[in-house]
């Protein structure tokens, strides 16, 4: 028995349904609407049908017609649209890229550490500028003319009385200048030095430290010291104050703690001595404090710098301070 038209639309509309490329929609167009068609076997043979039921068929499947027409045609434009895609238009199918998040450089991850510590000891931040007179950088504290730090190797000088600050001490004289005693500020930032190896780049952070007041002594430059080893580090780190030498502290010391690496045994980090330097320290020098016009038989003050990188290289076990400026991703993401 011939298929009714009804039968014939429902086979269409499966297979249409299960068609997955504009090729086979073309060959479903053909199948069903072709000249040998389906639907067009089934319109030529209505003429063999009883005369009453001749024009309801040929009604139906002109429909039939009509309709599989408009679907196979919408069908085949959807895929071409897809399959022939120019350039430069979005292609909605592809799985989409995921975000790259970005992480905090150590170098300021550790800079926040310690300042943190620093603010909950009652200091506050201040900053300078990093194009700084020599006035600054050296007179106010007390570096006289000769001294090597003047030197052209390891200053860069922009003329000859303004040079890329070689240290953050230039906001001692800066921040007493324009405030009187009690000061206790912490100063980080960038510091510029002629000089280039495994441990020594050009531009390089510091952390300045100052705290005048009365009756201020080296024993509270201990504790606060250790105080901030301790938490930095852990609270089994010792430390040791070695007499050193700076123009604008007297008395100054090295302050050395106990090597993290092998706890005080010897190692390669320590260069086998079981210490390690991490900062310099010292009670503020009376010629510091007559620059700015402080009464030094009333005050007294301490002051300590110490290079970031140089505790950040500690606290992770880094060989090589360049790493952190090659900017490459891999090392960057570890943080
Ligand atoms: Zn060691």
């Amino acid at each position: 028995m011939e298929k009714t038209i009804e039968q014939i639309e429902e086979e269409a509309l499966k297979e249409l349904e299960a068609s997955t490329n504009a090729e086979s929609i073309r060959a479903l167009s053909i199948k069903y609407l072709g000249r040998k068609g389906l639907v067009t076997r089934f319109l030529r043979n209505i003429s063999n049908l009883q005369q009453e039921k001749r024009p309801e068929a040929g009604r139906k499947a002109n429909e039939t017609k009509n309709h599989l027409e408009a679907l196979f045609r919408q069908s085949l434009k959807q895929f071409e649209t897809v399959s022939h895609q120019p350039n430069g238009q979005v292609d909605v199918s592809l799985p989409g890229r995921s975000v790259r998040y970005g992480s905090i450089h150590p170098i300021t991850l550790i800079t926040q550490q310690i300042c943190n510590i620093f603010i909950r000891l009652g200091f506050d931040i201040v900053e300078g500028p990093e194009v700084e007179t020599d006035y600054y950088n050296f007179e106010a504290l007390n570096i006289p003319k000769n001294h090597p730090a003047r030197d052209m190797q390891d200053t860069f000088y922009i003329s000859e009385n303004v040079v890329l600050r070689t240290h953050t001490s230039p906001t001692q004289p800066r921040i007493m200048e324009k405030q009187r005693p009690p000061v206790r500020i912490i100063a980080p930032g960038k510091v510029y030095r002629c000089d280039s190896d495994l441990t020594h780049t050009p531009m390089f952070h510091q952390i300045e430290g100052l705290l005048v007041d009365r009756n201020v002594s080296f024993g509270d430059l201990k504790g606060v010291l250790t105080a901030f080893v301790h938490q930095m580090f852990d609270e089994e780190t010792s430390l040791r104050f070695r007499p050193s030498f700076f123009p604008f502290t007297e008395p100054s010391a090295e302050v050395d703690i106990r090597c993290v690496m092998c706890k005080g045994d010897g190692c390669r980090v320590c260069s086998k001595t079981g210490w390690l330097e991490v900062l310099g320290a010292g009670m503020v020098h009376p010629a510091v404090f007559e620059n700015v016009e402080y009464d030094t038989t009333h005050y007294t003050g301490f002051a300590f710098g110490m290079g970031v990188e140089r505790i950040a290289m500690l606290k992770y076990g880094i060989d090589d301070i360049r790493k952190f400026f090659e900017n490459d991703l891999r090392f960057l993401g570890q943080f």
